[in-house]
C-alpha cells in the first residue's frame, strides 16, 4: 500500500487532539483511563445528551495530547445519537472535537467484528492508529496476530496493546509523535453499490472520501456541511430523489462487501491455535441463558434477586442518611438563631438535600448490578431475549431493566436508559417508567388501603390488603406498556432501530469498572438533578410555611394566649399551630382553590393541600395528612389512619374517606407524576423541559380521568 499512502506529522504542534473510537466493550474506556490517568473530565457533547469524557496526557516535554472518548459504536451509520456524534466529530473539520489523529480501539479477540468499524473509518481517509486491544486474551488462547501484516493490509499503524495490563500505552504515545500514514485507498468500491450517485454528490459538495458521500445518502438531513448552503441541500435532495436508493439495501450490500475483504485479511493475519475455548464455553452457556424457556426463567430469578437485594441493602444506608440529616437539622435549629434564615436552611435546603442524598444508595446499588451484568456480557443476552416482546410496545430489549427498576425508584431507572441506543425507544422508556409503582408510593398505598380494607378482613391465608396492593402494581405495569404503545404510534423517529445480535464472550466482571460506573452515576445525580430538586424543595417549603398578610403571626398569637396555654399542653398546641398554619399557607390556599377541580374525583381541599405538598415526593402525603387531621382531634394518640377514618364531611355528614374516595385517591397516586426528583432526572437525561412537562401532563391527565371514572362507578 506504500504508494497509496500519504503521511502526516503533527510532532511540531504543542497540543494534539486525539479521539478514541471503537465498538462497545472493546476496552475503549480502559484504554482512555490508561492514557489519561487522573486527568479526566466528563460533560456532554454540545446539544445532545451523549456523555463526553475528555482527558489529557503529556507525550513529551513539549507536546500534550487532548483525548476525547467518543461513544462506543459498531458502525458509522446514524442509527443512534451516539453514532451520529461519532460521525460528526470525525468528519466535520469545523467540529470543536474534530481530531488530528483518531485512535481506533479494536478487541483483538474479536477482530473480525471490530474490523467493520475500522474499515469504515479507514474509508474516511483520516489519520488513524489502530490499537489492537486485549492482546493478552489472544495470547492466552495461544493464538497470534501478525500485526505487521495487518498494518500493511490496512495501510495504518497497528499497535498491540493490553489496556487492562497497561501494556502498549507508551507505544501509542510515541506513535502519536511520529509521521503517520493516512489511508488513501478505498477499502471497498462504493461506486459498485451506489453507482454514479457518489460522483454526483461529490460534484455538489466538497468531501474527501467516497464514504462520506455514501454516508450522506443515508443521512442527508443531518449533513453538517450543508447547513449554511440551502441551494446545495436542494441539489443534493434532487440527486437522492432521482436515484431513489433503498438505504437498507445499500447498507446490507456494503456490509457484505466489507466482510468479504475483512475475511481475507483475517485469514492472512490471524492464526488460531484451536477453536477459542471461551467461545465454546460462551456457546454452551448461551444455550441455557438464551433458551426459550430457561432463558426467561433465569432472567426472572436474577431480577428477583437484584431487587430483593436492592430493597434489603439500600434500606440501611437510607435510614442512616435520613438519621444523619435529622441530626444536622436539629443541630442547625438549636445552634442557629431562630428566624426566617434558619427556617429556610432547615426546612427548605437541608430537607431538599436530604431528599437528594437519600437516593444515593439505591442508585449506587442498581448501577453496580447493571455494571456487573454489562461487564460479564449477560446484559447483551437479556436484550436479545427480551427484544422481540418489548419491540411490540415501542420499547427495546434494554428497556426491561429500567422498567423493572422503576418498581424500586424511577430515578435510577431513568438514568439507566442510557444504554438504549435508539432515541425513540429511549424516550418512550423514560416516559413510561414512572408509571411503574415505586417504593415511595408504598406508604401512600398502605395508608389508603387500610382505609378501604380493614386489616382484620382476611380469610385464612388470603389477605385482601395484599391483593389490592398487588393489583396496584399490576395496574402500574399495564399502564406503562399501554402508554408505551401509544407513544410508539405518536412519536416520529428519524432513525431506525436495529438490533445488533453479536453477543460478546462471557467474562468475569472488573470491580474497577463496577465502582467507576457507580461513582459516575451517583455524581451525575447529585450534581445535575440535585440542583433542581433542592430548588423545588425550597419553593415548596416557601409555599407551605408562608401566607399572605400576617396570618401566620395571628395563629401564633392565638395559641400563646393564657386561655390556650391552660387548655392545651405544649405538644397539643404545636400540633394545632402547624395544622392551622398549613391551612393558612399558600399551599393551603392552593389546595382550597384546587377544590372545584378535584371535587369530581371525590377530593376535598384537605386532600388538595396534600396533592400540592406531595408534589415533592409522594410519601409526603402521609405527613401532610397527619398535620391536617390533627386539628380537630383532642386525642393525639390516634393514628393518621384513625383520624382519617373518623373524618366527617361537613357537607354530607358522611365519612370523608368512603370506599369511592379512597380508591379514587389510590388510583390518582398510582398514575400522577408526583415526584420532582423524577422530573429533574428526566430533564437531565433529555436535556429539555419538553419531556418532563409532557410527562407531567400525560400522567396527570391519566390520573385525573381514571380517578374520575373510578369515583363515579363506586359512588
Ligand atoms: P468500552 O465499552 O469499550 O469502554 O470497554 P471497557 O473499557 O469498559 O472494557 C470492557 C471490558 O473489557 C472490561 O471488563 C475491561 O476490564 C476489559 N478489558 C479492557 N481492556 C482489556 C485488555 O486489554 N485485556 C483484557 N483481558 N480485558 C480488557
Amino acid at each position: 500500500m506504500e504508494e497509496n499512502q500519504a503521511f502526516v506529522n503533527f510532532s511540531e504542534k504543542s497540543s494534539l487532539k486525539i479521539a478514541l473510537v471503537g465498538n462497545p466493550n472493546s476496552g475503549k474506556s480502559t484504554l482512555f483511563n490508561a492514557l489519561t490517568g487522573l486527568h479526566q473530565k466528563t460533560g456532554n457533547f454540545p446539544g445532545v445528551t451523549v456523555d463526553k469524557k475528555t482527558g489529557f496526557a503529556k507525550l513529551n516535554a513539549t507536546v500534550t495530547a487532548d483525548f476525547v472518548d467518543l461513544p462506543g459504536t459498531y458502525s458509522l451509520y446514524p442509527k443512534s445519537l451516539d453514532e451520529s456524534v461519532t460521525f460528526e466529530v470525525l468528519c466535520n473539520p469545523a467540529n470543536k472535537d474534530h481530531p488530528d489523529i483518531t485512535i481506533i480501539v479494536a478487541d483483538a479477540s474479536n477482530l473480525k467484528r471490530n474490523l467493520f468499524l475500522v474499515s469504515q473509518i479507514i474509508d474516511l481517509k483520516i489519520p488513524v492508529i489502530l490499537a489492537l486491544n486485549m492482546i493478552d486474551l489472544v495470547e492466552k488462547e495461544g493464538d497470534t496476530i501478525d500485526t505487521a501484516r495487518l498494518s500493511e493490509r490496512l495501510g495504518v499503524r497497528v499497535i498491540a496493546v493490553s489496556a487492562r495490563k497497561k501494556e502498549g500505552i507508551e507505544e501509542i504515545k510515541q506513535a502519536l509523535l511520529q509521521p503517520l500514514p493516512v489511508p488513501q485507498y478505498d477499502f471497498i468500491d462504493l461506486r459498485k453499490i451506489a453507482g454514479d450517485t457518489i460522483d454526483k454528490i461529490r460534484a455538489v459538495i466538497h468531501l474527501n472520501s467516497d464514504f462520506a458521500a455514501f454516508h450522506s445518502i443515508h443521512n442527508l438531513p443531518e449533513i453538517h456541511y450543508l447547513d449554511d448552503k440551502p441551494e446545495k441541500k436542494a441539489k443534493m435532495e434532487a440527486i437522492l430523489k432521482a436515484a431513489a436508493h433503498d438505504t437498507n439495501k445499500l447498507q446490507s450490500l456494503e456490509s457484505v462487501e466489507r466482510y468479504k475483504v475483512i475475511n481475507r485479511i483475517v485469514a492472512e493475519c490471524v492464526f488460531e491455535k484451536t477453536e477459542v475455548k471461551s467461545e465454546t464455553f460462551t456457546h454452551k452457556l448461551d444455550g441455557i441463558l438464551t433458551h426459550r424457556i430457561y432463558g426467561y426463567a433465569i432472567f426472572l430469578i436474577i431480577l428477583f434477586f437484584i431487587f430483593q437485594t436492592i430493597f434489603f441493602l439500600a434500606k440501611f444506608p437510607m435510614e442512616w442518611i435520613e438519621g444523619l440529616f435529622v441530626i444536622i437539622s436539629q443541630w442547625a435549629t438549636n445552634s442557629l438563631p431562630a428566624g426566617e434564615f434558619t427556617n429556610l436552611l432547615v426546612n427548605g435546603i437541608i430537607a431538599g438535600l436530604s431528599g437528594v442524598v437519600v437516593f444515593v444508595p439505591q442508585i449506587a446499588l442498581l448501577f453496580a448490578f447493571i455494571a456487573i451484568l454489562e461487564d460479564t456480557g449477560y446484559m447483551a443476552r437479556v436484550s436479545f431475549i427480551m427484544d422481540k416482546m418489548m419491540r411490540r410496545f415501542g420499547l427495546n430489549g434494554r428497556s426491561v431493566i429500567p422498567l423493572v427498576s422503576g418498581v424500586a425508584c424511577a430515578v435510577p431507572a431513568i438514568m439507566s436508559t442510557r444504554t438504549i441506543s435508539s432515541w425513540k425507544e429511549r424516550i418512550i422508556t423514560i416516559m413510561v417508567t414512572p408509571l411503574m409503582s415505586c417504593s415511595a408510593r408504598l406508604p401512600v398505598y398502605t395508608l389508603l388501603i387500610s382505609l378501604v380494607v380493614p386489616q382484620s378482613k382476611a380469610e385464612g391465608f388470603f389477605n385482601y390488603q395484599g391483593l389490592i396492593l398487588m393489583c396496584l402494581y399490576l395496574i402500574g405495569f399495564i399502564a406503562a406498556i399501554s402508554a408505551a404503545f401509544v407513544f410508539k404510534i405518536i412519536l416520529k423517529a428519524k432513525e431506525k432501530s436495529y438490533f445488533i445480535m453479536e453477543l460478546p464472550v462471557y467474562r468475569s466482571p472488573q470491580w474497577k469498572t463496577v465502582t467507576r460506573v457507580m461513582f459516575d452515576k451517583v455524581k451525575v445525580f447529585l450534581f445535575d438533578a440535585g440542583k433542581i430538586i433542592v430548588a423545588i424543595s425550597v419553593i415548596l417549603w416557601f409555599l407551605s410555611s408562608h401566607a399572605p398578610g400576617n396570618r401566620m403571626e395571628t395563629i401564633e398569637k392565638k395559641y400563646t394566649s393564657t386561655e390556650m396555654t391552660l387548655k392545651y399542653s405544649d405538644a397539643e398546641r404545636n400540633v394545632k399551630i402547624s395544622s392551622e398554619k398549613l391551612e393558612a399557607s399558600y399551599a393551603g390556599i392552593l389546595g382550597k382553590s384546587l377544590e372545584p377541580a378535584i371535587a369530581p374525583l371525590g377530593f376535598d381541599w384537605k386532600i388538595g393541600i396534600a396533592l400540592v405538598t406531595s408534589f415533592a415526593a409522594r410519601e409526603v402525603f402521609v405527613g401532610t395528612m397527619a398535620t391536617i387531621y390533627s386539628a380537630d382531634n383532642k386525642d393525639n394518640s390516634q393514628t393518621v389512619r384513625d383520624k382519617m377514618q373518623n373524618e366527617i364531611n361537613t357537607k354530607t355528614n358522611l365519612p370523608t374517606f368512603t370506599m369511592a374516595v379512597s380508591v379514587s385517591l389510590l388510583i390518582f397516586y398510582a398514575f400522577a407524576m408526583q415526584c420532582m426528583s423524577t422530573l429533574a432526572v428526566v430533564y437531565r437525561e433529555t436535556k429539555s423541559w419538553k419531556w418532563p412537562a409532557l410527562q407531567f401532563l400525560f400522567m396527570g391527565t391519566l390520573a385525573y380521568f381514571s380517578s374520575f371514572i373510578v369515583y363515579h362507578i363506586l359512588k
